[in-house]
């Protein structure tokens, strides 16, 4: 195994382009492609990106498609980049991993996983994360309609044996249908907690128009608190990356060579460096310091909860007001955490949990 200084734990862009067009799309208009890129191009970056990580002593850690539609490929396409990073793992003696890809879904359907289930050599080699955000109502608000489509590629998904995991973001909308929610949630809760699948189901809170407010955000977490939702929410999941805060390390990588911290920065302005032409050493250098000035408020420097938030995501965190510099999820962190010390759970338990 590499050392853990030379693991690129990574997203794997393979799109500029989508078939949604989600209200809260994170992809910069001005930089949405019309075109999709050739399923050749994605392979031949791939291939050129492992040969390059390998020949200068690095490896990949955890590994994503990503961005912005990464089903977009063909099948057999995203069978061949499995192997592909299957085989880098293998040949660097890395256990324990499995490839993973983020979706909006919509191409999910039996002619897709009958591909992957004929070309994978085993279905436990991909996980594939849908990005649905429930109930209907909200799914189809701000993400086109598409939540009748989405909804049964899921549990087709799930029912087929994949290994599916679940990905919503809790809009100001959701808010509305905060018991619909709840239920959803606490049935595909269930689920996985019995019988394994979904493998992780995990909600995040939606930043610009569709961000709660302070009221809805302390409503809202006072809901998931009395129905045991809490462990839903990554910000209160030990191994996230936001919970690192200004030194948040994660990588992502397009198959034109620009680099990004994450999802996130996934646009022109995003771009920190392009690993065709600098070198893996370079590029870890300049993401290590891309956010380590980043304002952090000072309360969070006396505050408890520093040790597991560390000011969260500084992309994410508030810009303005009297809360600037606070994590986005500061008054859930706040009201989960503390009626978990309530109940004898302290965070220094927590934390030596991690
Ligand atoms: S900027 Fe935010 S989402 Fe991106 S890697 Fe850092 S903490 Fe994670
Ligand atoms: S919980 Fe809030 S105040 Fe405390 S460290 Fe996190 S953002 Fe800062």
């Amino acid at each position: 195994m590499k050392s853990a200084n030379r693991i690129l734990n990574m997203y794997f862009a393979t799109h500029k382009t989508c078939n949604l067009s989600c209200r809260y799309c994170y992809i910069p208009k001005d930089n949405r492609q019309e075109k999709k890129a050739d399923d050749s191009a994605i392979i031949n970056a791939l291939i050129k990106f492992i040969d390059k990580a390998e020949s200068e002593g690095y490896a990949i850690g955890k590994f994503c498609f990503h961005g912005s539609e990464p089903s977009l490929m063909e099948p057999v396409t995203l069978t061949e980049c499995t192997k592909l990073v299957n085989r880098h793992w293998k040949k660097n003696k890395i256990e324990g991993l499995s490839v993973a890809i983020q979706t909006n879904g919509i191409r999910l359907n039996n002619d897709y996983l009958n591909v992957l289930e004929e070309k994978l050599n085993n279905k436990n080699d991909l996980r594939i994360g849908f990005s649905i955000d429930p109930p209907k109502q909200v799914h189809d608000l701000l993400r086109n309609d598409s939540y009748d489509i989405v909804f049964g590629n899921m549990n087709n998904t799930i029912n087929r044996g994949f290994k599916v995991g679940i990905l919503s973001v809790i809009t100001n909308e959701t808010i509305q249908y905060v018991r619909e929610f709840a239920d959803w949630m606490k049935y595909y809760s269930w689920l996985s907690d019995n019988k394994g699948n979904p493998y992780k189901i995990k909600i995040k809170f939606a930043t610009g128009e569709q961000a709660l407010n302070e009221k809805e955000i302390k409503e809202l977490s006072d809901y998931l608190k009395s129905n045991g939702l809490m462990n839903l929410c990554q910000i209160l999941t030990p191994g996230y990356c936001m919970q690192r805060g200004n030194e948040c390390e994660w990588y992502e990588f397009d198959i034109e060579g620009n680099c990004y911290s994450c999802n996130k920065a996934y646009g022109e302005d995003g771009i920190f460096a392009n690993w065709q032409n600098e070198t893996f050493a370079e590029i870890v250098d300049k993401r290590k310091n891309l956010y380590i000035t980043y304002l952090q408020n000072p309360e969070c420097c006396e505050c408890i909860y520093e040790l597991i938030c560390n000011s969260g995501c500084p992309i994410d965190r508030k810009k303005d007001g009297e809360l600037a510099g606070k994590a986005l999820e500061c008054s859930l962190i706040k009201i989960v955490l503390s009626e978990s010390e309530k109940n004898g759970n302290y965070i220094y338990e927590i934390i030596n949990n991690c």
